[in-house]
């Protein structure tokens, strides 16, 4: 299964891609995560990507392309993956699909997660992430059984720096202005599975996989 997972910031992509990569065998590729960890190591690459990051702007198509070119011609890659939060620009898309292309293979399907800002704001802000293991929580909607600790690992519960009202504000304005057009992108391939996003988690995942089945 060869899928992409796109929808605002906080609509739950993570969220729903833990349950998807186990249900499907495939690996999680998240540019989010790839960044921040390459923030963390101090790389070039997340030293320039922070710049962009703190406030919320789209890091440049170039980085994230070459990131993902190299990501997805890895061996686990073969039988399918999990795209996450990549592509976010009409360019990108464009890139991804000549990469395919030259690879030979197709996507199966985009799943396009339909949430209203108005609930988009509360959730992010609200977001813990795992420091070892990056699953994701959220505070009153999804919480830990213990109050900051991680249930799979016992690793720290976080907030991630761009969990902020004003950036929240600012990346769902960017995903409007930059990342909406993409679901025009993919209806005009026919690739476009809607799920309502406002619905709880598991609800959720149950539109998806009947979606895909
Ligand atoms: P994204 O990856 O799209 O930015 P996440 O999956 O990280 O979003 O979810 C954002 C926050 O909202 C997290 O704290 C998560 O626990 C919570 N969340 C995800 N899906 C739902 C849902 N269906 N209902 C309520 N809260 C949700
Ligand atoms: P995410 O973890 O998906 O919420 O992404 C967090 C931040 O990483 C975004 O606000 C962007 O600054 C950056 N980012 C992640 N993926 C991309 C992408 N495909 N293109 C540009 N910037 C990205
Ligand atoms: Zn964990």
């Amino acid at each position: 299964m060869r899928l992409i997972i796109v929808g605002p910031p906080g609509a739950g992509k993570g969220t729903q891609a833990e349950s998807i990569i186990e249900k499907y065998q495939i690996p999680h590729i998240s540019t989010g995560d790839i960044l921040r960890e390459n923030i963390k190591n101090e790389t070039h690459l997340g030293k320039e990507a922070k710049k962009f990051m703190d406030h919320g702007d789209l890091v440049p198509d170039h980085l994230v392309v070459a990131l993902i070119q190299d990501r997805l011609s890895r061996e686990d890659c073969k039988n399918g993956f999990l795209l996450d939060g990549f592509p976010r620009t009409v360019a990108q898309a464009v890139a991804l699909d000549a990469q395919l292309k030259k690879l030979g293979i197709k996507l199966d399907r985009v799943i396009n997660i339909n949430v209203d800002d108005d609930l988009l704001i509360e959730r992010a802000v609200g977001r813990r992430v795992c420091k070892t293991c990056k699953a994701t929580y959220h505070v009153k909607y999804n919480p830990p059984k213990e109050e900051g600790v991680c249930d799979i690992d016992g690793g720290e519960l976080i907030q991630r720096d761009d969990d902020t009202e004003k950036t929240v504000k600012n990346r769902i304005k960017v995903y409007h202005e930059q990342t909406a057009p993409l679901v025009d992108y993919y209806r005009a391939q026919g690739l476009i599975l809607n799920i309502d996003g406002s619905k709880a988690i598991g609800d959720v995942f149950d539109q998806i996989v009947k979606g895909l089945a």
